[in-house]
């Protein structure tokens, strides 16, 4: 399979095999081939405490697969929100870990790929070299334990979370086995040239510079619509809703770079709260794929970042 493209589920160990199914029928009959399953809410700790999820069980875990049936998928896990890297609090670096840890374990029962997670934000200024120290002993320590599944810390939509592009390929290559996950999205609502050509292929160039990118070590990617506010990202949308994320553009030069299968593509869009938009991650994941499939080609964004333009200085 040379194109990998497909959604998030959300799992825990509350979802019914009723839900499951339902979703799994979804993607199957989509013909997808990725599934990032989305550990969002989960947590270590106590489960009589209001918002503490617990993570699936090995159980769970292995009847969802089971689920899936015999077609070739590429899995992957998308962390909960608890985890950060840019904390120096000792207490939240040690929650992050055990945390992370249950993520893994989970992420190696489901023959995930690797884990994308949010490495956190910033109230001060940005450390960098302190969330590189964390992610380096986070991958010695994963290593130790003999967990699979690769570290993937993501792309973040606002100004304070880390990181931008860059500063994350920089640092994630300096790590051995380390990878990260490009959201356009975040890219876009942050600020990041990916309006044109040359800015997207800077990336590229970055990444080959960076990793060993092929069909089985793919780079994660995430794409959907973006509404943007004054500190990045305020939530997803639709594809074509929003501030317009230009992920036509995006799409059509990972084509021509030869660059579709080095990528793992996840449509996180949804309907935000409240709007009665038609459509949802499944239908605007096949929008990318027909757009890959088609012979059309953009070379140029169209769009018109509307407020944003203040950003792009
Ligand atoms: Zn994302």
């Amino acid at each position: 399979m040379s194109l990998s493209i497909g959604i998030s589920l959300g799992f825990s160990r509350f979802l019914s095999q009723d839900k499951a199914l339902g979703k799994i029928n979804q993607i199957k009959g989509a013909g997808l081939n990725s599934v990032e399953f989305g550990l969002l809410n989960c947590a270590i700790g106590r489960t009589n405490i209001p918002g503490i999820i617990p993570f699936p069980t090995e159980h769970q875990s292995k009847s969802i697969l089971d689920l899936f049936g015999d077609k070739d998928y590429y899995f992957s896990v998308h962390a909960p929100y608890r985890i950060s890297a840019t904390t120096e609090e000792e207490t939240k670096l040690k929650y992050s870990k055990s945390n992370l840890s249950a993520t893994l374990k989970v992420t190696d029962w489901l023959h995930g790929h690797h884990v994308t997670f949010h490495a956190g934000s910033f109230k001060k200024k940005h450390n960098n070299k302190h969330v590189a120290n964390v992610l380096n002993s986070w991958e010695e320590w994963r290593q130790e334990k003999g967990y699979r599944a690769k570290l993937a810390p993501e792309v973040g939509g606002k100004y304070n979370s880390f990181a931008d592009f860059f500063t994350l390929v920089e640092i994630t290559s300096g790590i051995e086995n380390c990878l990260m996950t490009w959201d356009i999205s975040h890219d876009f609502a942050r600020g990041g040239n990916i309006l044109d050509e040359s800015g997207i292929l800077k990336r590229l160039e970055k990444l080959d510079e960076g990793y060993d990118l092929n069909s089985s070590n793919r780079l994660p990617m995430h794409f959907s619509g973006m509404v943007v506010g004054k500190t990045g990202e305020k939530h997803h949308t639709l594809l074509g809703k929003g501030n317009g994320v230009p992920w036509e553009l995006v799409l059509s030069v990972l084509k021509e770079q030869n660059y579709l299968e080095k990528v793992n593509l996840v449509c996180e869009s949804k309907v935000p709260k409240g709007e009665k938009f038609k459509g949802d991650a499944v239908s605007d994941a096949l929008k990318a794929r027909e757009f890959l499939e088609s012979n059309r080609v953009v070379k140029q964004y169209k769009g018109k970042p509307g407020n944003l333009d203040y950003y792009f200085s």
